[in-house]
């Protein structure tokens, strides 16, 4: 059996990110892995053996203001040593921000991170809103997810961090380096909001085989799933964004 908190759901949940659990639920239960999922909110801890995967999603500033002050009592600490010891990670843009060394707000408020991703972010001028392609490196083979992000914090990535992928069409990290997320041991963060997971099933089974990995200390690979519908609706997504072109950032 696999084990998933949900970080915070209950202030960071923007767009639906919850979807990506609910694929998640479905790609295992279709091969027979039981997942539980749990929501951790603030005041509670995490005990960093009994977690597969955790999930972080997007909220705006004023939650992840609160939310990196609970972070600082101990749940920070243990994300980074769930992910030390191979647990699998996904969080999504204000999620991904308050990973990172810190988020510095347009009031010039620095709200720290946990330091788990050596990255930080900027608030930003322009907003950054649009359908997104990002050809990512998940380690093994080249794939093309396709996703939509909303923000205006620019992401620095330091020179230990090696970014999700890299942006085709849209903004991804910042506007201006054309990289997309970032990759950390079985930890992701990244821009693409919403239900990710269902059109972009190559990220949702990395997360579950990193996940059983950890847990059996086995490389054992997944079944395959029928996946046409999914891998259809990220490509009729992708041609999509394709003719429609580039993007330019608003202003806020
Ligand atoms: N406050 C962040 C930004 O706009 C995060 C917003 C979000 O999660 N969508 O950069």
């Amino acid at each position: 059996m696999l084990r998933l908190v949900h970080l915070y759901a209950d202030l960071m949940n923007l767009y639906g990110d919850r979807g990506n659990i609910i694929a998640l639920q479905r790609r295992c239960d279709w091969r027979g892995i039981a997942l539980e999922v749990q929501d951790l909110t603030l005041g509670e801890n995490l005990e960093p053996s009994t977690v597969d995967i955790l999930f972080f999603g997007g909220g705006q500033d004023v939650e992840q203001e609160t939310v990196s002050r609970d972070l600082a009592r101990g749940v920070g600490r243990a994300i980074q040593e769930a992910v030390e010891d191979g647990a699998a990670l996904l969080s999504v843009c204000g999620g991904y921000q308050l990973l990172g060394r810190f988020f510095r707000t347009t009031e010039g408020v620095e709200i720290p991170g946990v330091g788990l991703f050596d990255a930080h972010t900027v608030a930003g001028d322009r907003r950054m809103v649009g359908d997104v392609i990002v050809e990512a490196d998940l380690g093994q083979k080249p794939s093309t997810l396709v996703g939509f992000e909303n923000h205006s914090g620019q992401t620095f990535l330091g020179p230990g961090a090696h970014p999700l992928g890299r942006v085709q069409i849209g903004h991804g990290n910042n506007g201006v380096d054309r990289t997309e997320g970032v990759r950390y041991r079985n930890a992701v963060g990244t821009y693409l909001h919403g239900p990710l997971l269902p059109k972009n099933p190559a990220l949702a089974d990395w997360i579950i085989e990193s996940a059983l990995g950890r847990r059996d200390g086995l490389e054992t690979p997944l079944a395959a799933l029928d996946d046409r519908v999914e891998l259809e609706a990220n490509t009729a997504q992708a041609r999509r964004i394709r003719q429609a072109g580039p993007r330019r950032a608003s202003i806020r």
